[in-house]
């Protein structure tokens, strides 16, 4: 089943008087949202009553929630220490998002830094299948999504955000779209375009990843060298638009989990990308 719904709490969250995530399970399902991304960009730090709690809310709601690990890691690090610490940070996000219900963890693959665009590639590829092998000693199920990323000395294009994720079947493409349109410097406006990266990934991975993948989507404003900074919906300079993407995901019938990282609004974005969806779809 397709899902949508917002990373964090939108600001209109915490202005109707709430503080906690786990008020905001009843507070998505009032807006008939079934998504929702926790985010441990600065460390993985949620005690098991926190998460006991967050699962309990988020299940009886039907909301389903997926983490993202610290931002800090790189997997292309020449360091065996700096790569054992990104598998840590990637692990302990993965069993944090089990505590509290979920099943998805995405993770930033990597930066160039100073190195050659090619070698870091293949020293991630090497390290990435060192944190799959660690995360298989885990007991029960999971996901984990390395993301396409927007800047330029970042590694993650959606072709080598695709080849890590052949390296083991619990990889699942995390698709920003905001941030491939920052590192293509705006080249997604037709369905067309949307419709070449869903093939690139049906090509190269089975059904149920091609079909489920994970969706980062706001609109990003972008540079020289690719993203600056997220915005919300209300703008109409730098993009990407969700209408192409959704009459994509109609035609191919994909269920997707979309999250919505807008500046403020995820929540409200995330709806209107909904509601974007179940037009298109009613109108077949
Ligand atoms: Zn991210």
């Amino acid at each position: 089943m397709i899902k949508f719904g917002p990373s964090g709490n939108s600001l209109s969250f915490y202005e109707e008087g709430h503080k906690h995530t786990f008020e905001a399970a009843a507070w998505l399902d009032g807006k008939k949202l079934n998504a929702f991304e926790y985010s441990f960009g600065r460390g993985v730090r949620i005690n098991d009553d926190s998460a006991e709690v967050i699962k309990k809310e988020f299940l009886s709601h039907g909301i389903e929630i997926s983490v993202h690990a610290p931002y800090f890691t790189n997997f292309a690090n020449p360091d065996d220490e700096k790569i054992a610490n990104s598998i840590r940070y990637v692990k302990e996000a993965v069993v944090a998002g089990h505590k509290m219900g979920g099943m998805r963890t995405v993770f930033h693959p990597a930066s160039v830094g100073g190195a050659d665009r090619k070698d870091a590639v293949k020293r991630t590829k090497e390290t990435l299948l060192l944190l799959a092998e660690e995360l298989s000693k885990l007991d029960f199920e999971y996901i984990v999504c390395p993301e396409t990323m927007g800047k330029f000395n970042q590694i993650g294009t959606v072709e080598e955000v695709l080849d890590f994720c052949a390296l083991d079947k619990s990889f699942y493409p995390c698709l920003d779209f905001g941030h491939i349109n920052s590192y293509t410097l705006g080249s997604l406006k037709t369905a067309d375009d949307y419709k070449r990266i869903v093939n690139l990934v049906a090509d190269k991975l089975d059904d149920d990843r091609a079909r489920e993948f994970h969706v980062h989507f706001s609109k990003i404003m972008y540079g020289q060298k690719g993203e600056l900074k997220h915005l919300t919906f209300a703008d109409d300079k730098y993009g990407p638009e969700f209408e192409p993407l959704a009459e994509i995901i109609v035609k191919y019938s994909l269920e997707p989990h979309v999250i919505c990282e807008s500046d403020g609004t995820m929540a409200e974005d995330a709806l209107t990308m909904k509601k974007i969806y179940e037009k298109i779809k009613e109108g077949l």
